[in-house]
């Protein structure tokens, strides 16, 4: 199909190189316009809140202005606006002439019923809506079981995926060689400042975190020469291990085929090996969702929604002491210091600390699950649903509600030294490797001297693990 006028709606996609939506519409379109809309439905929520400060936000901003001025290096603009995004949308392509508008599918629910919206709404003006899988690698129903069903298991559905991966699914969108087609929009071009839509900056700059697809790029070249040790040195918080690519994945600044390919290709690296069954778990997650959309309030695995979780008092200081990073653990705490500082949380640690809120302290995974959803840079409900329900045994393929994560056996197996406990929590940075993971049982005299006494430096532990973990056994023995 050939058009006169399109329209690029970009979303959780923020990048010109390698976009399935992009590259369509300057196919099939003579003149192509681009705009970014700042849903009000989802920003009005953390304003209202309370929330001025919110580092994606701060990141959207950074990476579409960056956007934006690619764009006018190549005589183009980006359109922003912010309102709500489906009405915008809508007038935007009535306004514009446009015969139709382009845009990258969303598995998430609440992006389905406004994607479905706007198609009404377009439809009634006899213009399209064209939505392009670009996310990921494989979408929706595109891998299955032999018996034509969704996988509910990792290891068989990453083989399916493997087996079933051809050259084209990995290669690039390209669309450079019709850039010309990009075109100046005829409206009002001004990108609404941070204040203006009612934020304000954040800690942004103090991160290693460069926006926009330079910034993406810049952080993915870094990974490159690392991705050989990957296998070994994603599992310890304190060593350069992972890729820390999540928010470039989450908003798109990068490509994931692009990322997906450089790991494919080094097929003899144990490490990209290793590193492309997370992006496949990237995958898994997104297919899980977009089957199982009962997931977002409830356990994939429904016996588990009768499961007895702690909403004691006590229960709500404990859980309060979990967001600050005051269990008296120093593992779990200094990873909450983490997140709650950076926005960012090593994999090994979102294990330990959801598995901890939820096993140790009995508090429902939800609740953890949305304390993550406002912290995280890289937020994303299909991975963040399915590692909270991972970690607290009610997912698919979780961990088996009777493994239990002893706190301070992953803090002595994973931050072997102390390092990434020094790094957070100063306080304890006197003890030594061996004292560090459980300073509660080092004498009142080794505390003094290392200047942290246990309950006036730092917490008493809030729970006894072994304690806990019995209660934890009963509480998943729910009817089935
Ligand atoms: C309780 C819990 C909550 C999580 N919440 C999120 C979330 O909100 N957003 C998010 O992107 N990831 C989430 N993860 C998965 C994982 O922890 C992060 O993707 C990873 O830590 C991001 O760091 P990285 O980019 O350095 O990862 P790397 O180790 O370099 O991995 C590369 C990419 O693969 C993907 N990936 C890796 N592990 C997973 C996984 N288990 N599930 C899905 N995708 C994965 C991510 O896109 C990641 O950027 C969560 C995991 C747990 C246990």
């Amino acid at each position: 199909m050939q058009y006169d006028h399109g329209l690029v709606w970009l979303r959780r996609d923020l990048r010109l190189t390698d976009n399935a939506a992009l590259a369509a519409a300057l196919a099939q379109c003579k003149r192509v316009y681009c705009a970014f809309i700042f849903d009000a439905a989802i920003l009005e929520p953390l304003t209202a809140a309370g929330i001025v400060a919110d580092r994606r936000v701060d990141f959207i901003h950074r990476s579409i202005t960056s956007l934006d001025a690619s764009l006018r290096r190549q005589g183009a603009a980006l359109i922003v606006r912010h309102t709500d995004a489906a009405d915008a949308v809508v007038k935007l392509a009535a306004e514009l002439g446009v015969d139709a508008v382009f845009g990258n599918a969303d598995y998430e629910p609440y992006a389905q019923q406004r994607d479905q919206r706007v198609k009404r709404a377009l439809l009634q003006q006899r213009r399209e809506l064209l939505l392009f899988k670009d996310h990921v690698i494989f979408e929706k129903n595109e891998v299955l079981t032999g018996a034509g069903r969704p996988f509910g298991v990792f290891t068989p559905y990453k083989n399916a995926w493997l087996k079933q991966l051809q050259e084209s699914d990995l290669t690039k969108r390209d669309s450079d060689k019709r850039s010309n087609r990009l075109a100046m929009p005829p409206c009002p071009l001004q990108i609404p400042s941070l204040t203006q839509m009612g934020f304000a900056l954040t800690n942004l700059d103090q991160l290693p975190l460069p926006a926009g697809e330079a910034g993406a790029q810049q952080m993915f070249e870094d990974f490159k020469s690392r991705i050989d040790d990957y296998h070994q040195a994603r599992n310890y918080p304190a060593a350069r291990g992972p890729s820390y690519l999540s928010v470039h994945l989450r908003f798109g600044t990068l490509s994931t085929r692009e990322l997906a390919r450089f790991a494919h290709e080094r097929s003899r690296s144990a490490g990209a090996q290793t590193w492309l069954s997370e992006l496949i778990w990237r995958d898994f997650y997104q297919m899980i969702l977009w089957h199982h959309p009962h997931v977002v309030e409830h356990a994939y695995r429904p016996q588990y929604d009768h499961i007895e979780w702690e909403t004691s008092a006590r229960g709500n200081r404990n859980f309060a002491a979990w967001c600050d990073g005051k269990t008296g653990y120093p593992l779990v705490d200094a990873a909450m210091v983490q997140i709650n500082t950076s926005g960012y949380m090593h994999n090994r640690l979102r294990m330990v600390t959801a598995s901890f809120l939820t096993k140790d302290l009995g508090i429902h995974w939800l609740r953890g699950e949305r304390y993550f959803a406002h912290q995280l840079n890289d937020y994303d409900l299909a991975a963040n649903n399915g590692g909270w329900q991972w970690a607290a045994s009610t997912g698919c393929d979780a961990q088996p509600y009777f493994r239990i994560f002893n706190p301070v056996t992953q803090s002595v197996r994973f931050d072997p030294n102390g390092d990434f406990i020094r790094q957070y929590l100063p306080q304890l940075a006197n003890f030594t490797a061996r004292e560090i993971h459980a300073p509660w049982l080092v004498s009142v005299k080794r505390q003094k001297e290392a200047g942290c006494v246990i309950g006036r430096d730092y917490p008493k532990p809030i729970v006894d693990h072994a304690d806990a973990r019995k209660k934890t056994l009963k509480r998943f023995k729910v009817k089935r």
